[in-house]
């Protein structure tokens, strides 16, 4: 076999093996399966590609892969899954820096050997550098705002979506006169230095708390670069690889604005998301008193419950309170209370936040149940236990038109014949916004971290039992 055949092997085998990875993620029970095939078929494309003839010197590569792979593995076992967000942005802008610096490469060869691109190869290096500037500055723009080393509120002028589509609509123009006039290298570089200043510029309205919602779109964004660097290098499995990248990204972002209720558009030029800043807006002191309780009051409520439905949010994420909530689950079932677990799409911080957590404590997944599955069960069900969720459970949302969440499917844990809710404070969540849920007749608040809370559940009823 040569090796060119052995290359494109490697190239399709690996497309076939990201398919199936993908369509693995798509399910919690196949999703450590999937993970397996699409690293299985990441290690075929690199395979494939060291084994090109255009390498001249492994040396730099080797340099690179190393050091590479030990900031991936430093990385991975010590960003907690809190950060994920913050992460993903991170090593987006360095695959948006990485695309735009092979088109740039690719370009300056060309002129240096005083070769003409064809239309295709031109086309295709222009939107990979232009695509992979402007993931590289919006993601770096979105991890400033996640990690706080910017403002996390939007950050608005007047006229500046106008301004914004003037910027687009100027670097396409430059593009356009690019694939007329490919020899034009002064142009190339304004394109180029214009689509950095538009993932400045497309991010800085948006509200820290809507990044995620960003950083899926910076991610189609990086995948659609990719595909153009597969068309320029005449590399199928980066087409397909871009491709699938562009695509689900963008269906992802999609998901997630429809689970908050939004579009696309109100998040990209809506300004919302806010993250509040000073200190935080807590229950008007001339509304009703929140009914708070003792670790004892509720432990009690719990001891009598026959069915109870867990309702986790960010709290239990940033609590790390999982391994907690399935300790407190079991010695409840051993009392003869049958436990389900309420996943809201937009619970936490990212797609699939709780699902991950709850695996990561080993919570069988037949126990998890979608919103759509649930939220008629909770008005039979003794006890809901809100494990550090406030947003995804605000009754606002189905009653208050004025409140930015109006709309927005929620878990119906107030119809609980009681309402546990566990956090640290009276302070509002994601949306920054009272709820309802606190004050209801119905409610116990217990106040205090998460995980040392169920923990106190679990130590009472155990010595009672
Ligand atoms: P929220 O952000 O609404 O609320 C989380 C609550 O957790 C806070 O009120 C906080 O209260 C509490 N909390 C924090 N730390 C602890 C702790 N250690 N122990 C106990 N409680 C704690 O979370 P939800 O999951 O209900 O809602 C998610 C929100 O995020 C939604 O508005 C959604 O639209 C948004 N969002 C979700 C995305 C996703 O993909 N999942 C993406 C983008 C946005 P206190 O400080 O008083 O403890």
């Amino acid at each position: 076999m040569t090796t060119e055949l052995f290359v494109q092997l490697c190239y399709l085998s690996a497309s076939i093996l990201f398919i199936l990875g993908l369509r693995g993620l798509g399910d919690a029970q196949t999703a450590r399966r999937g993970i397996l095939l699409a690293e299985i078929g990441m290690a075929l494309a690199i395979i494939g590609t060291l084994l090109r003839h255009e390498i001249i010197t492994y040396q730099w590569i080797l340099v690179g892969s190393v050091i590479g792979a030990a900031i991936g593995t430093w990385i991975s076992l010590s960003i907690p899954m809190t950060m994920m967000p913050e992460r993903i942005a991170f090593s987006h802008a360095f695959g948006g820096l990485a695309v735009s610096l092979v088109g740039i490469s690719e370009y300056w060869h060309a002129q240096q050997e005083g070769l003409t691109l064809n239309t295709l190869q031109i086309t295709a290096t222009g939107f990979e550098v232009v695509l992979g500037a402007l993931t590289f500055t919006g993601s770096l723009m979105a991890f400033g705002k996640l990690q706080g080393f910017t403002p996390g509120r939007p950050m608005t002028f007047p006229g500046q979506n106008a301004f914004n589509f003037g910027l687009i609509a100027a670097t396409l123009g430059l593009v356009g006169y690019l694939i007329a006039f490919p020899h034009a290298v002064f142009v190339f570089y304004a394109a180029c230095a214009l689509a950095l200043v538009i993932g400045v510029s497309l991010v800085l309205p948006i509200g820290g708390a809507d990044m995620p919602v960003v950083i899926c779109l910076l991610n189609s964004y990086a995948g659609l670069a990719a595909s153009a660097t597969g068309f320029a290098l005449k590399n199928n499995v980066l087409i397909i690889c871009g491709a699938l990248d562009g695509g689900s990204g963008f269906i992802l972002g999609m998901m997630m604005s429809k689970a908050m209720n939004r579009s696309f558009a109100n998040v990209l030029f809506g300004a919302f998301g806010a993250t509040p800043e000073g200190p935080q807006k807590q229950l008007t002191s001339t509304g009703p008193a929140p009914n708070e309780a003792t670790v004892e009051d509720a432990a009690d409520v719990l001891r009598a419950a026959r069915s109870l439905i867990v309702v986790p949010g960010y709290g239990m994420a940033v609590s790390q309170a999982q391994h907690a909530v399935r300790d407190l689950a079991a010695v409840l079932k051993l009392n003869g209370c049958e436990v389900k677990y309420a996943i809201h799409p937009v619970a936490g911080r990212m797609p699939g936040h709780m699902n991950v957590l709850l695996a990561e404590a080993n919570v069988p997944y037949d126990q998890l149940f979608d919103l759509e599955q649930i939220n008629d069960e909770f008005s039979a069900t003794d006890v809901a236990l809100v494990v550090g969720a406030n947003d995804v459970v605000n009754p606002a949302a189905r009653t208050d038109q004025s409140s930015p969440i109006f709309g927005m499917p929620i878990l119906n844990a107030d119809a609980a014949r009681t309402c546990i809710v566990l956090k640290r404070s009276l302070n509002p969540g994601f949306a920054g916004i009272e709820n309802g849920l606190f004050v209801k007749p119905n409610t116990m608040m217990v106040l205090g971290d998460a995980k040392k809370t169920i923990s106190a559940f679990t130590h009472t009823l155990k010595e009672t039992a």
